[in-house]
């Protein structure tokens, strides 16, 4: 439409009344000042919190808990698996699963060394699986290597570390593609068998991103030179190790799956939703991702109870001191409260305020459904 002159003139008009109040409007106080003191580094600035709200400290759980990702040190000796012991008393894990998987005789070792200190209620073990240098043939040894060690006493397969998918090579020297048809054979195998598959795929999205001022994690990566996966001429991208990973779920739909540290999607809780809703046969644990779940109680909380019969207790490494964090967020509705690590997260967390019901899937009866040999003696009727 040709403007009249009386429209040219109205939006000159209201272009000069608008104007100047606009640009006031974007200069707020102190925008666009320089600190006139130095200005501390990222690991110099620490404010402490003077909120004062109710804090309610949780040093042991409300409900006895299989910790389906543990990673205490090798239980071969009466000292160690003692000191462990003492440990899941007053944190009220009734059962931890040996996560820190071993295979032949350094399972064997570990389950004698256990059931002899009198403590084979308290651990059960999970399985290696040698992946490297696969190659024709390989799928029927490994399998072959899963059958004895069941037989030996293992009730699942895992953690099978980041590494598959994301470095683990073939003999021929490709990446193992983690649904690479030999190794059907392994995981229809642990379908068969009853046991579960734990599998860590890929690590933060963040890992993969530009190690730039805007990434969430950036602390982190500067830490730790091996968490960079972000150069695409060496390592899949966050994406498509995803997408890998869930063709794997897909093509063993009689096999049940825990996907370690919630699948690295809890900071979309929604597209491990999708992923639970497309593979009835998978489940997640909250290893190490804490900070998200912190960080979001409300939507979170929703998110455990619709997929209440999905969700495992686990906590990766073994630092007793942390898993009362675990308990807080969890039971509580307390605000604000502190992180035990601060290059995950700058910010605080919140307790997601978990109803009873929820709780006892999420510690223990999710587990007791899918590794049915878990002992129940420290965890029942309690
Ligand atoms: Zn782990």
């Amino acid at each position: 439409m040709r403007p009249t002159p009386f429209t040219t003139r109205a939006v000159l008009a209201l272009g000069l009344a608008v104007a100047p109040v606009a640009c006031e409007a974007q200069q707020r106080p102190g925008q666009g000042r320089e600190p006139t003191l130095p200005v501390p580094s990222i690991t110099e600035y620490r404010p402490q919190s003077t909120l004062v709200v109710p804090e309610h400290e949780v040093p042991r759980a409300r409900f006895p808990v299989v910790d389906i990702h543990g990673h205490p040190p090798a239980l071969d000796n009466r000292a160690d698996i003692e000191r462990v012991v003492s440990e899941m008393d007053r944190l009220n894990i009734g059962v931890m699963v040996q996560a820190r998987p071993s295979s032949g005789a350094r399972l064997r070792s570990q389950i004698e060394a256990v059931r002899e200190a009198g403590y084979a209620d308290r651990f059960v073990f999970f399985a290696s699986l040698d992946l490297d240098g696969v190659g024709p043939g390989s799928g029927a040894r490994i399998a072959a290597q899963l059958e004895a060690d069941v037989a030996a006493g293992a009730v699942g397969i895992g953690e099978i570390g980041k590494g598959f998918g994301l470095t683990t090579r073939k003999a021929d020297g490709t990446r193992l593609e983690m649904d690479d048809p030999e190794l059907d054979v392994v995981w229809e195998t642990a379908g068969r068998l009853g046991i579960p598959v734990f599998v860590h795929t890929a690590d933060p999205p963040e890992f993969f991103e530009p190690l730039d001022y805007a990434n969430e994690r950036w602390l982190e990566m500067a830490l730790f030179e091996n968490r960079r996966f972000n150069d695409p001429s060496r390592f899949p991208a966050f994406d498509d190790l995803m997408a890998e990973r869930n063709r794997m779920l897909a093509r063993h739909p009689n096999t049940t799956w825990i996907l370690a540290h919630m699948g690295w999607h809890t900071h979309d809780l929604a597209r491990l939703g999708a992923i639970f809703d497309e593979h009835p046969n998978v489940l997640a644990e909250v290893g190490a991702v804490l900070y998200d779940l912190g960080r979001q109680p409300r939507f979170a909380a929703e998110f455990f109870s619709k997929y209440r019969d999905r969700v495992l207790f686990g906590k990766d490494s073994f630092q007793p001191d942390e898993y009362p964090y675990y308990w807080r967020v969890f039971e509580t509705a307390d605000e604000y409260f502190d992180y035990y690590r601060d290059y995950h997260a700058f910010w605080k967390l919140y307790g997601m305020d978990l109803p009873d019901d929820v709780l006892r899937a999420l510690y223990y009866e999710n587990a007791l459904r899918i590794i049915p040999a878990l002992p129940t003696a420290a965890l029942v009727g309690q």
